[in-house]
C-alpha cells in the first residue's frame, strides 16, 4: 500500500499522509459507482439537492478550516484559498441548488406544422460514471464544481484529485462523508498518473480533465478509442490589452493582480500585456510600482504566496532564463541565477520580450509579466490571437464601444471589459476555452447539460389509425410533391397544400 507524504511547500513541513489508491481497486470502485447509479439516478433533483445543500452548510461551518488547509497543501495566501477556492465552489454550489431543476428539467420544444398534432420536447438523462480529474492550482474548486455539476443530474462519480495537493483530495472526500452522501455514488481515488491512467482505462461515461494540455492530449486518446465523450480543461496564455484611454491606475493594479494572483498559476492569469504605444512607459512605471508593494507570504496580510510544486519552480525559471538570453530586459524581479532555494518566486516585470521567446509562447504558470508595447487596435488584435492558446483574454478602454467590438474580435472563451480573471466568478457564464486551451464548458447552463445526454422526445396522443407517412406509399407520391413545394414555396401556398394533405389523408 503506497503512502504518500502531504508536505507544505512554502515551509517543507509535513502535513499529512494519504494512502494512495490500489490498482486493483478501481475496477471495484467502477462496479460500486455503476450499481449506486441505478439508486441515484433514480433520485428526484429535489431528493439529490439535499445531499448538496448538506455539503453546502457543511462548508461554509468549516470554512476557516478548509481555507488553512488548502493553504497549507499549496502555499497559497490564507486569503486567495478562500475568495479564490472556497468562495467559487460555495457560489457554485449555491447556484445549483437555486437553477439545476429549472435547468435540468424537460425543455419544450417546437412542433414544426408538418407535425401537427405531436409534442416535443428534451429530457437530460445523466450519463453514468463520471470521471473528474483535477490539477494542483485550485484544488478545490477545479474538483467540486464539476463533480456536483455531474452529482446534481444523476451520475456517479469518481475524483482523481492531483498528487501534487493530496491533501487537500483527502478533505475533499471528508467533507463528502460528513454530507452523508450513499456509498458509491461519489468516490475518490487518490494517487498519481498511474491511478489517472488506470481510471481512464476503465471506460468511465464521461471524462473531465482539467490539468496540462500534454496530458489532455493523452487523455483524448484514450478516450477516443472507446468514444468515451470528454471535456478538456487547458491551459491559457491570456492576453491584456491596454489602450491610451483606459483607467491606466486601475489597469494598473489590475495587471498586477491578473499577473501575481496565487503566484501566477492560474490558467487564465495575465500572461501576455500589450499596452498602447503612447502610455507604455508610465504603465509601465505605475505596474512596477504596484508590484514593489507586493508582501509575499501565506499569512493573512500577504499577497504573493509560494509556488505549488517545484517542476512549475523550474518551468518558470527556465522561461525567464530564455527571455534574457534572447534580450528580454529584466524590469523588475530577480535573475534567475541568483534565486535563492525556495518555492518563493518574487514577481518578475519583463520587457522587450518577443514571440520567439518561451515566455511569449508558451504557458509559464508563475508570477511573470511581459510587457509589449503596440501602436493600433488591428494589430493588438493579431497580437493578441497569435497564440495557440485562447481561454481567456482582458480589454482595458473607457470607449466601451471599443472594448465590445475587440472583445468579439479575440479568439477566446472568454473575455473580460476593465476587469480581469472574474468572469470565472459568475457561476452563470459558461468556462473553458478555444483552440488547445480545450473542449467543452462548464459552470452555467452548459455545465449542468454537459453532464447530461440531450434526449429527444417526440409525443403523440396515438388516436389516429395510422399516419400519411407511412405504408403503403401507393398513389402518395404526387400528393406529397405538391405537400411539400406549396409549403416551402414562398410564401407559402395555403389552398393547394391543405388539398394535397386532405388528399393523403384519406389514401
Ligand atoms: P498539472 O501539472 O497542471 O496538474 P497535469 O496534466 O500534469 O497538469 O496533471 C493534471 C491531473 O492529471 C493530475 O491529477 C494528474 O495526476 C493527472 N494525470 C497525469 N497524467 C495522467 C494520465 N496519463 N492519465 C490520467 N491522468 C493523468
Amino acid at each position: 500500500m503506497a503512502v504518500r507524504i502531504a508536505e507544505n511547500p512554502a515551509t517543507g513541513e509535513r502535513i499529512g499522509e494519504i494512502v494512495e489508491t490500489d490498482l486493483d481497486m478501481i475496477r471495484d470502485m467502477y462496479e460500486k459507482a455503476r450499481k449506486s447509479f441505478e439508486m441515484w439516478s433514480s433520485l428526484s433533483i429535489d431528493e439529490r439537492l439535499s445531499y448538496l445543500k448538506r455539503l453546502k452548510a457543511l462548508m461554509v461551518e468549516e470554512m476557516d478550516a478548509i481555507a488553512k488547509n488548502i493553504s497549507l497543501d499549496t502555499g497559497k495566501v490564507l486569503t486567495e484559498a478562500l475568495v479564490a477556492d472556497i468562495l467559487p465552489t460555495v457560489d457554485s454550489l449555491d447556484y445549483i441548488i437555486k437553477r439545476a431543476k429549472s435547468i435540468l428539467s424537460p425543455q419544450k420544444r417546437k412542433t414544426p406544422l408538418l407535425l401537427i398534432g405531436k409534442k416535443s420536447y428534451v429530457e437530460y438523462m445523466p450519463r453514468g460514471v463520471v470521471l473528474v480529474i483535477s490539477p494542483w492550482n485550485y484544488p478545490l474548486q477545479l474538483s467540486v464544481v464539476p463533480v456536483i455539476s455531474a452529482l446534481v443530474s444523476g451520475n456517479t462519480v469518481i475524483l482523481k484529485p492531483s498528487e501534487v495537493t493530496p491533501f487537500v483530495g483527502k478533505c475533499i472526500e471528508e467533507l463528502f462523508q460528513k454530507a452523508g452522501f450513499p456509498e458509491g455514488v461519489f468516490q475518490v481515488a487518490h494517487g498519481g498518473k498511474e491511478v489517472g491512467a488506470k481510471l481512464t482505462e476503465e471506460k468511465p461515461d464521461f471524462i473531465f480533465f482539467t490539468g496540462s494540455v500534454k496530458t489532455g492530449k493523452i487523455i483524448q486518446k484514450v478516450a477516443a478509442e472507446h468514444l468515451i465523450p470528454t471535456a478538456l480543461e487547458l491551459g491559457g496564455k491570456d492576453p491584456f490589452i491596454v489602450f491610451e484611454d483606459a483607467n491606466l491606475e486601475r489597469a494598473a493594479k489590475g495587471a498586477v493582480w491578473a499577473a501575481f494572483t496565487n503566484a501566477g498559476q492560474v490558467c487564465m492569469s495575465a500572461e501576455r500585456i500589450f499596452v498602447e504605444k503612447s502610455v507604455y512607459e508610465r504603465f509601465l512605471e505605475l505596474v512596477k510600482k504596484e508590484t514593489e508593494k507586493l508582501v509575499q507570504g501565506t499569512d493573512q496580510d500577504a499577497d504573493v504566496g509560494s509556488m505549488t510544486s517545484a517542476m512549475q519552480v523550474d518551468i518558470v525559471k527556465s522561461h525567464v532564463k530564455d527571455a534574457l538570453k534572447k534580450g528580454a530586459k529584466l524590469e523588475l524581479g530577480v535573475n534567475p541565477d541568483e534565486w535563492p532555494d525556495s518555492m518563493f518566486v518574487k514577481p518578475i516585470i519583463l520587457s522587450g520580450v518577443s514571440k520567439d521567446m518561451d515566455i511569449m509562447s508558451e504557458e509559464t504558470f508563475g508570477p511573470v509579466m511581459p510587457i509589449v508595447p503596440f501602436e493600433t487596435e488591428d494589430e493588438v488584435i493579431r497580437l493578441a490571437n497569435d497564440t495557440e492558446f485562447g481561454l481567456n483574454a482582458s480589454v482595458w478602454t473607457k470607449d466601451l464601444k471599443k472594448a465590445r467590438r475587440v472583445a468579439s474580435r479575440l479568439v477566446s472563451g472568454a473575455v473580460t471589459i476593465n476587469e480581469a480573471l472574474v468572469s470565472v466568478a459568475n457561476p452563470d457564464l459558461p468556462f473553458g476555452g478555444v483552440k488547445a486551451s480545450g473542449i467543452g464548458r462548464y459552470h452555467g447552463e452548459e455545465g449542468l447539460r454537459l453532464f447530461c445526454h440531450d434526449k429527444a422526445i417526440l409525443l403523440d396522443r396515438g388516436i389516429l389509425k395510422k399516419e400519411v407517412q407511412w405504408y403503403p406509399y401507393k398513389g402518395k407520391y404526387q400528393d406529397f410533391l405538391r405537400l411539400l413545394q406549396s409549403y416551402f414555396r414562398s410564401p407559402r401556398a395555403w389552398i393547394p397544400f391543405l388539398q394535397s394533405f386532405l388528399r393523403l389523408l384519406k389514401k
